[in-house]
């Protein structure tokens, strides 16, 4: 943090996280010179684009590039970062309290604390099971599956082999499947480097409705994602109107067709649901200006309905005349409209309303394999895929002082020139 910077100012913007929104609001704000000083406080000391936590397990890129450091991001950009923990957010008086006892105050809040997971209820979920949100998540999960292994090579008894060997993943949707295709991938690799046999490896993808991936992706791409999930190096089973209703350690209890099953696994991913950040729920909004999750409505210009200096977007709030999917996607184009926003109150100027541009899709579905769906015409899959979806990506990474790209739309003008001119 610079040494001139007052972060406890009651003239300052304040961001309250820093993931696609915050970190984005907090870069165009400090390209647009704004006049007031800017802070950000983050639990965390790194950023994590979240669409490649897939690629801190497989090392496909490097961590530095996943998971680069805030300081690093922010000190040439005239913006204070705070390592801590928010405790509580009091609106009405303007005051931020962090884990630490510190207390920020503001003239103007970014409110961007995405979500949290949620497991609808389901008994032992939340204490047996991994997620797989940020990269702690993503790390531990990986020295657990290598654990795994070497305890495979020496289990003598078949059953705690198998069980040892087999990983279920709860949540068939967008990440389940990317981490489905991921592991089948990885796993047999690590396993086979140890010695062990890559065809004992066993992945389960469970998903309560009728098909993978719901209603969010074109019957194209759940086409291919079924078709990928089916040519990986290890074997996939996917149980599609299954829903489990108990999660012990190594094991979980499912419902299919009336009947329950069992399924030993000793490493159980829970990706099956998101539920609102409880600061977010514990904000003082009116009924009425929060949908049933929770979550604070908007103005379209990204503002509290009755707090017109808060802002917030990506996962923690809805655009009431403009409700988007909770996607990095979305969350990164908001950040930008709440940074034009603020300056634009700040210079006595018209507010413009968020527009999102959706040009694509991309989903990963194994190491080196991806598909991208383009303005909904084009389709690449495979590794063509892949090289679509990390190109993106890598252009669309921050990176530390003067070489930061903000201009660069999701899937960039390039890619799309190149692809739909094929
Ligand atoms: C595995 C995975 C893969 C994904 N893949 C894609 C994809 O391919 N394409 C896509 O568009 N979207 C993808 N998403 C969704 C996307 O990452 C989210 O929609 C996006 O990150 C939301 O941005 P956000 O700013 O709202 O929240 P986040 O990016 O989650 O940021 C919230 C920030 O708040 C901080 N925070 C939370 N609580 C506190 C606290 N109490 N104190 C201090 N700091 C706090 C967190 O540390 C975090 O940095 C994926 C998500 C996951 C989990």
């Amino acid at each position: 943090m610079s040494a001139s910077m007052d972060t406890t100012a009651n003239n300052q913007i304040l961001i309250l996280g820093g993931g696609f929104t915050g970190l984005f609001a907090a870069l165009h704000l400090s390209s647009l010179d704004c006049p007031l000083p800017i802070t950000l406080i983050d639990r965390e000391t790194r950023f994590v684009f979240k669409p490649l936590l897939y690629e801190l397990l497989s090392n496909e890129t490097q961590v530095d590039v996943t998971w680069p450091r805030y300081e690093e991001l922010l000190t040439h950009r005239g913006v204070a970062y705070v390592l801590g923990s928010i405790q509580a957010i009091d609106l009405h008086n303007r005051q931020v309290q962090l884990d630490s006892g510190l207390s920020y105050g503001y003239r103007y809040l970014v409110v961007a604390l995405g979500d949290t997971a949620g497991y609808f209820n389901v008994s032992g979920a939340d204490e047996h099971t991994f997620t797989f949100r940020t990269a702690q998540d993503a790390l531990e999960l990986g020295k657990h599956l290598r654990q795994n292994l070497q305890k495979a090579l020496q289990a003598e008894d078949s059953t705690e082999k198998d069980e040892l060997l087999t990983t279920a993943i709860v949540g068939a949707g967008p990440s389940g499947v990317e981490l489905s295709g991921t592991l089948a991938d990885l796993l047999p690799h690590w396993y086979e480097k140890l010695g062990g046999d890559p065809e004992d490896i066993r992945v389960v993808l469970i998903q309560r409705g009728e098909e993978i991936l719901g209603k969010g992706v074109s019957d194209r791409i759940r086409e291919t994602a079924e078709k990928a999930l089916g040519n990986r190096r290890a074997r996939i089973d996917i149980l599609t109107q299954s829903s489990v209703k108990e999660v012990k350690p190594g094991s979980l209890v499912y419902l299919n067709d009336e009947q329950e099953h069992y399924l030993d696994a000793e490493t159980i991913v829970w990706t099956a649901g998101s539920s609102t950040h409880p600061l977010v729920q514990s904000l003082p909004i009116a009924d009425e200006h929060s949908d049933r999750r929770q979550r604070p409505h908007t103005t379209s210009t990204l503002q509290l309905i009755d707090f017109p200096n808060v802002f917030a977007g990506g996962d923690c709030a809805v655009n009431i005349e403009d409700p988007q999917p909770a996607t990095a996607q979305v969350a990164y184009q908001q950040g930008k409209t709440i940074a034009y926003n603020i300056k634009a109150l700040i210079d006595e100027e018209e507010l413009e309303p968020a527009s999102v541009n959706l040009r694509g899709y991309l989903m990963k579905l194994g190491v080196e394999e991806s598909v991208a769906e383009i303005l909904g015409k084009v389709r690449i899959s495979g590794h063509a895929g892949h090289l679509i979806r990390h190109a993106t990506y890598l252009s669309l990474m921050p990176t530390p002082a003067r070489n930061m790209k903000l201009g660069a739309e999701w899937l960039a003008d390039e890619v799309l020139d190149q692809v739909l001119n094929v």
